[in-house]
């Protein structure tokens, strides 16, 4: 059987630095809110190259407190994409405000910058582009539109920790950044965590009192907060884990390639990976017109994969009960299309290789 990740391999690879980091933190005493988490904050902003990191509890909560630190509520309007992780466009709804969907590339998968002009109003406020599967949104247009309408842009980085564009890294190009550290992101905690990154000073210290009770000091509340914080043994293993993120993120490219390779002459499409653009491949995304075929004969062969997702946002009952109505035709062609391969750093070519395989015979079942 290939298992479609294993994070047991990744920990005996990285077993004695985590043991020992976990070991510090117990013996220090201290969970929440100290030293790890500090120096996580410094050591990954250092590493997305922006000014300030706010660790808090998930990726879900960073999305959350990046719409409302904005100051984006009821009456508002959000454009963001259907074709996401549901997290993204919850963030907008829990907030109060309204999701505008707008359609996705269909070479990308990430959102279709010609559409954003058209799902303009004047109660828009944000656009949340979101760096789907590793493979950067497309941030030059978006960054102008959102300058000539005067719109805050949050993006959404929870698959593509190390993913640039244009050399810069993804998450220090918006004015907020949002990360997920669940454990098989890229960057990924051994619990729940996440993170909000940006260069304004401001919503930096807004966003370190609203994780912790709206408190700038202890038992002193400025506002109503939540708790939210990265406790003090996920900092320290994401401190162990953040050295080896570059070289991972290199295995992740180098299986994506060997994969691009061996399934050439498939009738599968491969991701692709625009010049502008490194793809850190947190998911590694084929498309079938016969999909679910393709899943059941993998199954069959012991090979383990998934569906990033199957039921786009906007059709989810949850969006449908909200009276959320759009049609988003490629959105809506692709979630029936895709399928996820394995792809994890400690994936080994043998594996590669009969998945590849097992792939192409497919198409003669
Ligand atoms: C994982 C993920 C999230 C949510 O992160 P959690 O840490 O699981 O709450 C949000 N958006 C996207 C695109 C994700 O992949």
């Amino acid at each position: 059987m290939i298992p479609f990740v294993d994070l047991r391999r990744e920990y005996q690879a990285i077993k004695d630095e985590i043991d020992q980091a976990i070991q510090r933190v117990l013996e220090s005493g201290w969970f929440i809110l100290g030293k790890e988490l500090e120096a996580f904050e410094k050591e990954f902003a250092e590493y997305i190259g922006v000014k300030h990191v706010i660790g808090v509890n998930s990726g879900s909560d960073a999305l959350y407190l990046a719409v409302k630190a904005l100051g984006i509520g009821k009456g508002d309007e959000v454009i963001t994409v259907s074709h996401t992780f549901i997290s993204t466009v919850d963030a907008i709804a829990r907030n109060g405000a309204k999701p505008v969907f707008v359609d996705i590339d269909p070479e990308t998968y990430t959102m279709d910058v010609s559409q954003i002009e058209k799902a303009i109003t004047e109660r828009t406020k944000a656009i949340i582009p979101v760096h789907l599967y590793g493979h950067p949104a497309d941030m030059d247009p978006i960054m102008e539109i959102a300058e000539k309408y005067e719109l805050y842009v949050i993006e959404d980085a929870s698959q593509a920790h190390g993913a640039e564009y244009k050399g810069r890294k993804v998450g220090s190009i918006g004015h907020i950044g949002c990360f997920s550290f669940y454990p098989t992101k890229n960057l990924g905690a051994y619990g729940d965590a996440g993170a909000v990154v940006t260069n304004d000073d401001e919503l930096a210290e807004k966003l370190r009192m609203m994780r912790n009770y709206g408190s700038p000091k202890k038992y002193y509340h400025k506002f109503i907060g939540v708790n939210s914080r990265l406790d003090e043994i996920q900092a320290a293993v994401l401190r162990v884990k953040l050295r080896h993120l570059d070289e991972w993120n290199e295995k992740r490219r180098k299986i994506a390639k060997l994969y691009n390779e061996l399934l050439e002459d498939s009738d599968v499409i491969t991701p692709i990976e625009k010049e502008w653009a490194k793809h850190v491949y947190h998911l590694y995304v084929i498309r079938h017109r016969e999909r679910d075929k393709l899943q059941k004969y993998l199954t069959e062969k012991g090979i383990k994969t998934q569906i990033h997702y199957p039921v786009p946002v906007h059709l989810q009952k949850a969006y449908l009960d909200l009276g959320i109505r759009v049609k988003l035709p490629v959105t809506e062609r692709i979630s029936r299309e895709i399928l996820s391969l394995p792809i994890f750093p400690y994936l080994t070519d043998a594996e590669i290789e009969k998945i590849a395989m097992v792939v192409k015979n497919a198409s003669n079942c």
